[in-house]
């Protein structure tokens, strides 16, 4: 069993549960996404502590969003970049807020701008304005793009296809409709594991952590009708596609 989780946050984990992620010898990646800078520098800490989880920079849309917040993130970003994988996770958000929407565009537009300038690839986060995203990176087809926990409909779900999306699925999908039904309409080289840990748990009432991607793997070979090996090896193989290339 291998592992890979393209999206959590380790930096709302305890020091205990990230020994045993880097310990756990069927884990091979994790990539750990921040919404701050506080987060991408305390992410930064944990991705040098435990080498197995790796980083993703960026701002998450949030209320309070302002744009000297990108500066300072660009910096980090051209500071640190050895040591960054990834955007993540950026997007838009208009269930949370709608009041910062025109900022919440500029700050995402310019993410996406710099992970094009460092060809890197981005970790997008969406609630309730799936087509707004979708029309953005329509314009970056240039860039690998991960949608994640992508909830917009089946339209819209086609359309991420059709600029080049991969979608990654979290491990609630054992109970989720909307994520089984996800991985039997995208093509199968473009589905992804995660988790979002702590949160998104497959088991209620207990905290979510990347080895619970064992239930995803469960649940896609259900849904593909095949062995949970030739799970792991697509997922490997769609892992390797957009960042080992
Ligand atoms: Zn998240």
């Amino acid at each position: 069993m291998m592992i890979i989780d393209i999206h959590m946050h380790a930096d709302f984990l305890s020091e205990k549960k990230l020994n045993e992620i880097q310990e756990d010898k069927k884990i091979s990646f994790v990539i750990t996404n921040s919404v701050n800078l506080e987060s991408c520098r305390r992410n930064l800490q944990i991705s040098k502590i435990f080498p197995k989880i790796k980083l993703a920079a960026g701002l998450y849309p949030e209320e309070n969003l302002k744009l000297s917040d990108f500066e300072k993130l660009e910096r980090f970003i051209l500071d640190n970049k050895n040591h960054i994988v990834a955007l993540g996770e950026i997007g838009l958000d208009l269930h949370e807020t709608k009041d910062n929407f025109e900022t919440q565009k500029v700050i995402f537009i310019k993410q996406l701008e710099l992970a094009r300038k460092l060809k890197i690839p981005v970790i997008i986060h969406t609630r309730k304005a799936e087509k707004e995203v979708l029309d953005i990176i329509d314009k970056f087809k240039d860039l690998k793009v991960i949608l994640h926990c992508f909830s917009g409909n089946f339209k819209l779900v086609r359309m991420g296809v059709g600029i080049g999306c991969y979608f990654s699925v979290p491990a609630n999908i054992t109970r989720s409709e909307h994520f089984q039904k996800m991985v039997k309409e995208v093509p199968r080289e473009r589905i992804l594991t995660e988790t979002d840990s702590p949160y998104l748990s497959p088991f209620i009432g207990r905290e979510n952590e990347p080895a619970f991607i064992n239930e995803s793997i469960k649940k896609i070979s259900e849904m593909w009708s095949v062995s949970e090996d030739e799970v792991e090896k697509q997922i490997e193989k769609n892992f390797n596609s957009i960042f080992k290339e």
